[in-house]
């Protein structure tokens, strides 16, 4: 156990220390790395410079949901790029695909009725643009120390300042002097790893739900702005919430008047088995952020969807506060709005969820088949999205020295095998696309186990 996955790749690609200072890639500039180039893509494929195919079974990046050579996607950018490449949405001017995406996604998000819409760029934009929201919001409603936000330990809100403040990941703190002092972090909701003996998932939820309250009471509850959660907790490992869990924690932030804000930029238009993840765990969020899948990764672009009663008051409060001064150029960029609505068009017409539901339990029965290797801990997930952590003698507790690189090691072997996984330390994370077919989870499940015993 002592290979890594960057050393997977024999060859020399030709770009060892390369010139790109990349994202959350360590010694970027040392001949170790050795990067891994995709060149193209083909539905649940992607292929590298030298032709080596391999399953994508993190679609993208969570994101390509209609896999990789979705041909409608091109024709609708070609169509807008011929049109309008360009236009902004400031000042009382904007372009009709923004228009258009704002009504239908206020149109296909059902949990509770909402308001209105903001464009981001990206998923870390929507949670920053989210602070501010919520900020202007209390500001305009006179309770200006109303601001601290609650997130979770483990939880991945993104890497600019603010959501990676938000985000409860050490890594994206550490040497970064972050995170902000205005946000707190909560318990993790990860049942296997911390619970206590003989704790069940209710009992589990309840205790993690009073816990939160006794944190609201010590900091005052007229501090409390909001608190942010992914429906399923993605980069932190996959971790679906236990039984009852959003019931018990929605109760308190209602009762101390606190904003639930969804982060639904992995879980959102059929991920996991419903279109969004509030539909899955009955959240009634005031705000929800979105990315990713909106345009099936083919085009930057987020969301921040809005309640109406946030709404209203930012509204009808703007003319004492002035405008909500905030936005990017890109905000509602018509390009990647245009493909964010042929997206969601081809969503309803293949009817995107039955389709996950149709391949899920393939994918996640054999999967977790798996679960009585010695070395896997836990194996969990819904839908199209799983997580497996590695662990000694099958317990949470422990942990593999580091320096033996399980995760590292069996990640080079998929990759070796033909198949992409996310790996970080000693748990493996898939997300296929959604339009994987039975035969590709077959393909995946075999990679994923020969890689496993090679691995143990
Ligand atoms: N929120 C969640 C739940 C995410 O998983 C991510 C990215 O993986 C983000 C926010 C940040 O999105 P982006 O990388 O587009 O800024």
């Amino acid at each position: 156990l002592h290979s890594t996955q960057a050393s997977a790749q024999k060859e020399d690609s030709g770009f060892k220390g390369h010139d790109m200072l990349a994202p959350f890639t360590a010694g970027w500039q040392t001949t170790d790395v050795n990067p891994l180039i995709i060149e193209r893509s083909e539905g649940s494929y992607v292929y590298d410079i030298d032709g080596r195919k391999y399953l994508d079974s993190l679609a993208g990046l969570w994101c390509t949901s209609l896999g990789g050579n979705e041909s409608r996607l091109v024709a609708a950018a070609t169509a807008q790029l011929n049109t309008l490449p360009f236009y902004h949405s400031f000042w009382n001017r904007t372009t009709r695909p923004s228009l258009d995406l704002a009504k239908e996604l206020l149109e296909m998000f059902t949990a509770r009725k909402m308001g209105k819409v903001f464009f981001v760029n990206s998923g870390s934009e929507a949670n920053d643009t989210q602070v501010k929201l919520v900020w202007y919001y209390n500001n305009a409603l006179g309770r200006p120390d109303k601001k601290k936000f609650i997130a979770r330990s483990k939880a991945y809100h993104g890497s600019t300042l603010i959501s990676a403040s938000l985000t409860g990941l050490p890594a994206l703190h550490q040497k970064f002097d972050i995170p902000a002092p205005f946000v707190l972090h909560t318990d993790c909701p990860h049942y296997w790893r911390y619970h206590l003996p003989g704790e069940t998932e209710e009992e589990f939820s309840t205790r993690l739900a009073k816990n939160l309250e006794d944190l609201i009471i010590k900091e005052g509850p007229e501090t409390i702005a909001a608190f942010i959660a992914e429906p399923v907790m993605g980069a932190g490992g996959v971790i679906p919430p236990p039984a009852t869990y959003f019931e018990k924690i929605q109760a308190v932030v209602k009762k101390y008047d606190i904003l639930f804000i969804a982060d639904e930029v992995i879980c959102a238009f059929g991920r996991l088995g419903t279109m969004f993840g509030c539909d899955k765990y009955n959240i009634k969020p005031d705000l929800v952020s979105l990315a990713k899948a909106l345009s099936s990764g083919y085009m930057p672009i987020g969301a921040v969807i809005v309640s109406p009663e946030i709404s209203d008051v930012i509204h009808s409060q703007s003319n004492k506060l002035g405008s909500f001064s905030h936005g990017f150029t890109y905000s509602g960029h018509p390009v990647a709005c245009a493909v964010a609505i042929e997206t969601l068009k081809i969503y309803k017409e293949r009817n995107i969820v039955e389709k996950v539901n149709s391949v899920s339990s393939r994918f996640q029965d054999g999967l977790k088949a798996f679960s009585d290797s010695p070395i896997v801990g836990e194996i969990r997930g819904t839908g199209l999205i799983l997580g497996t952590e590695f662990v000694d003698n099958k317990s949470p507790n422990d942990p593999f020295p580091p320096e033996w690189g399980v995760g590292a090691y069996f990640g080079a072997e998929c990759q070796k095998n033909g198949m992409l996984v996310r790996v970080s330390g000693d748990t493996i994370m898939m997300s296929p696309p959604f339009i994987i077919s039975p035969q590709e989870v077959d393909e995946l499940i075999s990679i994923y186990g020969k890689a496993l015993k090679a691995t143990e």
